[in-house]
Order: structure tokens, then sequence, then C-alpha cells
């Protein structure tokens, strides 16, 4: 019995500090009376947790509020830049590093070619000696570094830290945990659309919407689900795999092993081969693809209208799937002018379930940053959050 009672304690103690810094984080500056009411904390608990969080340097006592009768109360302010976070984002050929304090603002970013993925140890390695020159360049202790979280586009059981399979990246099981020695961090791993999910949660326009799919379009499609503010992961982590649904039977052969596959015919990629294939071109960027587009190209026209339904067919299969309030478009595409309208216009073309009024789609605020700034919230959930947020 009284093991239990310890326990009990210690979880209500670490909650309370978590609600605490929470709070703080959110309202920027309160005064312990503040910090209590809101809270239904007793005061004496507040001091103790607010003169233990000044001792850590993550608040400081900021001046005197008005008085409301009696001793003017102190104003806690919290501090952003005491902690900090790296989010690292890999892609198909270049690998993001991003420091950040505790408002999510990126303080320095860095970027990596990578040809192939196929020396993973040596990527760490590159990692860990950019993070030691970022450190050093921003004067920045080790010690005030929550961790290093990672956003990884493929498929990842975050409590084993094992990235499973990347079909793009072509690499598996890639166990993270042994890469806590060289780091010399805490290690946190995350899906790269269930990262930007977060992001969008926690920072940006999902921040007060609870059940969404988030769809980041890249070089191939995740997609991440948000049930009532928790990440849907599923039984054996991989729900959420949309970009490899089957769109059209017996279609294109996917790195997945699959035919057919959405990412084949919605993705960067997908667009830029439906145009260079048409325009009989080797090779476009996106930037000079949304330039011919802007200037009317006939050619580009048409791939873009091809895209454009493949792209809602996807999105119609999600809706009948997950019914969520909001379906989140992320990466390079969204931020096309007009991308919004054209494509409502195809998501919501007549049919018997839904309509323009059940469901909205939006595009990304955080727009390319949202999945790195989804990773480097990964280390900081230790100061913030009570629970893991994962069913
Ligand atoms: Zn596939």
């Amino acid at each position: 019995m009284i093991k239990i009672d310890i326990v009990d304690q210690e979880i209500i103690k670490d909650s309370n500090r978590k609600k605490i810094v929470q709070l703080l984080y959110k309202k920027k500056e309160l005064t312990k009376q503040d910090i209590s009411k809101e809270l239904e904390i007793s005061i004496p608990t507040v001091t103790s947790n607010i003169n233990a969080l000044i001792k850590e340097g993550i608040v400081e006592e900021a001046g005197m509020a008005e008085s409301t009768g009696g001793r003017k109360p102190i104003i806690i302010r919290f501090l952003p830049n005491s902690r900090y976070a790296f989010g690292v984002d890999f892609s198909l050929e270049i690998i993001r590093i991003a420091l950040t304090n505790l408002n999510s603002e990126i303080i320095y970013e860095t970027s990596m070619d990578i040809k192939g993925f196929y020396n993973i140890d040596e990527a760490i390695r590159k990692i860990e000696m950019e993070i030691k020159h970022i450190l050093n360049e921003k004067k920045i202790s080790i010690d005030k570094v929550l961790g290093i979280g990672f956003s990884l586009p493929g498929t990842v059981n975050e409590e084993d830290m094992v990235l499973e399979m990347a079909p793009n990246l072509k690499i598996k099981n890639i166990v993270f945990k042994e890469f806590t020695d060289i780091l010399k961090l805490p290690v946190y791993i995350e899906n790269e659309a269930n990262a930007a999910a977060f992001a969008e949660l926690t920072l940006g326009i999902a921040k007060e919407m609870r059940n969404l799919a988030y769809i980041s379009i890249t070089e191939g499609i995740g997609t991440g689900i948000v049930i009532q503010d928790y990440l849907y992961k599923g039984k054996n982590k991989r729900a959420g795999e949309f970009g490899h649904m089957t769109i059209v039977a017996d279609g294109k052969p996917c790195n997945c092993g699959k035919k057919g596959c959405w990412e084949l015919y919605a993705s960067d990629r997908a667009l830029i081969e439906g145009y260079c294939s048409r325009a009989n071109q080797k090779k476009v960027s996106l930037k000079d693809f949304f330039y011919k587009l802007k200037c009317e190209d006939p050619i580009a026209k048409e791939a873009w209208e091809s895209y454009l339904d493949y792209l809602a067919i996807g999105i119609q299969n999600i809706i009948l799937l997950l019914d969520p309030h909001y379906v989140v478009i992320g990466g390079k595409i969204g931020q096309y002018p007009g991308i919004l309208e054209s494509l409502k216009e195809k998501v919501f073309i007549q049919n018997t379930f839904y309509n323009e009024n059940d469901i909205k789609i939006l595009i990304s605020t955080l727009k390319e940053n949202a999945s790195i700034l989804g990773a480097a919230l990964l280390p900081m959930q230790k100061l913030f959050f009570i629970k893991r947020k994962i069913i």
C-alpha cells in the first residue's frame, strides 16, 4: 500500500509541474495566484514548483503585477530560450537540421546533401558533427538541449526506436536507440507525416481542431491521423500509410512492392513525371513547373489537371474512411496559389456522402517546416506533456 501511495504522489508531483510549465508556455507571464486559480493547485504547491523551475532557469521573476488588494503579486515569466531541441528531417536527397527554442522558433538551420542512405552510420556521424558546430556557433551548452527528434519518411515504431521500413529511401530496420551514444543526446523518432501532424496540432492551423488527416506531399505521400488530440498509429504503428493505398488497379510499380499506389500519381515526383512525359522533357524543377503553369502553358495545365484528379481521389477515400473535421495539405505543392479552390471542386464533386460544408480542406501554415518542427517538439514532450499522445 505504501509503495502505491509513493508512486501516486510522484505522478501527481510530475503532472503538477508539467501543467504549470504548459500553462506558462501558453500564457508567457502569470502570477502564482493566476496559476493556482487556473489549475486549481494550492499556492504552496505552485510556489515550490516555481522555485524549482526558477532554479532550473526555465522561468524567472519579472516584476510586480497590479495589486488586487494586499501585497503586489510577483509576475512569473516563461523563458523560451532556457532549453532547446534539435529537429532532423530525412528525405530522399537531403537531411535538414534545425535548432529550436521552447517556442518552436528556429534558431539555426542547416542541411546536407545525401546520396542514398546505404551508410546510415556515416549520416548520423555527420549529424553529430553538425550539432556540435551549431551549439558552438550559438554558444549553447549541450545540457540545455532536451534532445534530438528525427522525422523519418517511413514506418516508425517510436517505442522500440526502430525505423521499420522506408521504401523510398530503400532502408529498413534501422535501430535509432544505438545512435544515442554517438549523438550524446536523448533521441526520439517519428514518421514524417505524423511529426508534421503533431506540429500542426501544437503550433499550426490545427491548434483549435481535434480531428484531422494531415497529408504530407513530398517525393512520396505520407499521412498523419489525429483523433481527439491523439496521433493514431494503430496496433503495428503502420496506420496512415495512405500514400500506398491502391488508386490504379494494376498501375505503376511502387518501391513498396505493390502497384498503383497513390503516391505514384499524387506526389511532387508524380507531378513532375506527368509533365515531363507529356512535354517530352527529361527533368524540370517544381519551381519551373509552377512558372509554366502560371504562364498558362497548355502542357503544364494538362499535367496539373490530371495530377489534381488523382490527388482528389485519394482525399475522397480518406474522407470516406475517417470522416475527419479537417484535411490539412502540407508540402510545397500546397503553396501553389489557387490549388485549394481547384482541389475542392474535384474532391466535393456531387456525391451521396458529404459536401463542402462537412469537411474543411486547409493548407498547412507551417509550410515546409511542419515535419522538422514536429520532430523538434518530440524531445519537448518530456517537459510539457503528462502522457504520450499516441494511440
Ligand atoms: Zn506503394
